[in-house]
């Protein structure tokens, strides 16, 4: 369908649909897309959705603000619908009975991202825009490309030279032009501002396209549909924890429980606790603090998808958490990297940003936020073949060993 029109999340001011907006003119907050379910012709019946054929997020169609682009068997039409799993040897040490992860590495480019890329390439190729930007620190770069090249547009990435190498050879290997910025990954977020308002490129970026958030809601749509619609979960009980840098996953996850309050299908909203790197935190030191004012940090920490300084969708990631009766946490990355194998041994391979929401869940069981016997999902974003280097660094290194027989049998029993 098509958007109603903007609305700014901040000053709470109203935008035509038709303009072509990127934050709100007035105060640079973040803009909701706001789609008017209680049209009569907009009256759905969630059988319609539950029915579709579609495998991935498309079969949401009905809710989201761009149309589905053109069957045909592209990347573009393979992102969403992952799975969840209940790594129940893992909830047992735990003391959890109920708990879920969500598989976001099963996306075409191995990570969450591709959900907001595909929205914004489908909107970009609604409005005839041809070229899209994006500044991001590997992962929303590699969804754009990916997204981009399954339907021929031309890309321009600009990440910063510290983003891993799996991430840039992704980039480089689906043919976007990429440009490695001598910086941060919020001088690379400036500098695709000016590069698009100089060039008129569409922007995709992380916090400042409104289409984003439209596209991770969609992840919130399969929760629904896999654990509430199927009676296993009621929205009242389940906490979601999601890994927070930009605070634009945990938003658009809001947005979409949102949507579903407002169509009915749910009654409350679930919990949502954002999960941030000690390190990296602006946005968990104000909700601590009680304050509204996010104050930028100086970002360090090994899990590069959520390094950030100054977040650029913290203000509506603070407010979502707060609407939903959460909580923020925050993890060190000694931590992080120690989920990782933890992870790993229920067959799921994550990258360190994936591994904090893990984390995030152990710290709130430490902590007493989380009751045990509750239900529990945790969000994975990211494929941890996107970072081996800090996989590598959580794990201790293989032996080498001759090949023979004996120095086999030493080695195991070292
Ligand atoms: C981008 C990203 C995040 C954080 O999302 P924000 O919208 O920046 O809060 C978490 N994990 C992975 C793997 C990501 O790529
Ligand atoms: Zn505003």
């Amino acid at each position: 369908m098509t958007i109603d029109y903007f609305e700014c999340s901040a000053c709470g001011t109203v935008f035509s649909a038709e303009a072509p907006l990127y934050v709100c003119p007035r105060c640079n907050g973040n803009l909701d897309c706001h789609l008017d379910f209680e049209r009569p012709e907009r009256h759905f019946d969630p059988h319609q959705i539950l029915n579709d054929p579609r495998g991935s997020i498309w079969r949401y169609e009905r809710l989201l603000p761009v149309g589905a682009p053109p069957f045909q068997a592209t990347p573009l039409h393979q992102v969403g619908c992952t799975p969840v799993y209940q790594p129940e040897r893992l909830a047992k040490t735990l003391g959890m009975s109920r708990l879920w992860v969500k598989d976001e590495s099963r996306n075409p480019s191995a990570s969450f991202k591709d959900r907001a890329s595909a929205v914004v390439i489908a909107r970009a190729l609604e409005t005839g825009i041809g070229t899209i930007v994006a500044a991001s620190t590997g992962n929303a770069g590699a969804a754009t490309a990916c997204m981009a090249a399954s339907v021929g547009l031309p890309a321009i990435i600009l990440a910063p030279r510290s983003a891993p190498p799996a991430k840039v050879a992704q980039l480089l290997a689906f043919g976007a032009q990429v440009f490695l910025v001598e910086g941060t990954y919020d001088e690379a977020f400036d500098l695709s501002i000016q590069a698009s308002d100089a060039f008129g490129w569409y922007n995709r970026n992380t916090g400042y396209n409104p289409f984003t958030v439209e596209g991770k809601k969609t992840a919130a749509f399969e929760i629904w549909e896999q654990l509430i619609s199927t009676g296993k979960v009621n929205p009242a009980e389940i906490t979601i924890y999601i890994p927070v840098g930009d605070g634009n996953i945990i938003s658009g996850i809001a947005k979409g429980f949102k949507d579903l309050l407002r169509l009915g299908w749910i009654d409350q909203l679930p919990r949502l606790a954002g999960v941030q790197a000690e390190g990296s935190a602006a946005i968990a030191r104000a909700f601590a603090a009680r304050t509204d004012q996010i104050l930028p940090v100086q970002a360090q920490t090994i899990a590069d998808s959520i390094s950030v300084d100054l977040p650029r969708d913290g203000s509506r990631a603070l407010k979502s958490v707060r609407e939903s009766g959460g909580f923020f946490v925050t993890v060190t990355d000694e931590e992080i990297l120690h989920a990782i194998p933890e992870l790993g041994s229920s067959g799921l391979f994550v990258e360190p940003a994936a591994a904090a929401a893990w984390a995030g869940l152990r710290r709130a069981l430490q902590d007493g936020l989380q009751d045990p016997a509750a239900p529990v999902l945790v969000l994975c974003t990211g494929s941890g073949l996107k970072d081996v280097r800090a996989v590598s660094a959580a794990v201790a290194p293989a032996p080498v060993i001759a090949p023979t027989i004996s120095a086999l049998e030493a080695a195991i029993h070292e």
